[in-house]
């Protein structure tokens, strides 16, 4: 998934990891609801093997 606001893509592997940690830590979900916890942005799919 990918950020076109701060051009930043997470890998979907650690999407997973990501959005526990911001669930644990401060009670966000945003990243299972496929948008930017940093921006609020939409993220984009890039359709990559290993970067989508
Ligand atoms: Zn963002």
């Amino acid at each position: 998934m990918y950020c076109s606001r701060c051009n930043r893509s997470i890998s979907s592997k650690d999407i997973e990891h990501k959005n526990q940690e911001l669930k644990y830590r401060f009670g966000v979900d945003s990243l299972e609801r496929g948008i930017c916890p940093v921006c609020g942005t939409k993220l984009i799919k890039r359709g990559g093997k290993d970067e989508d």
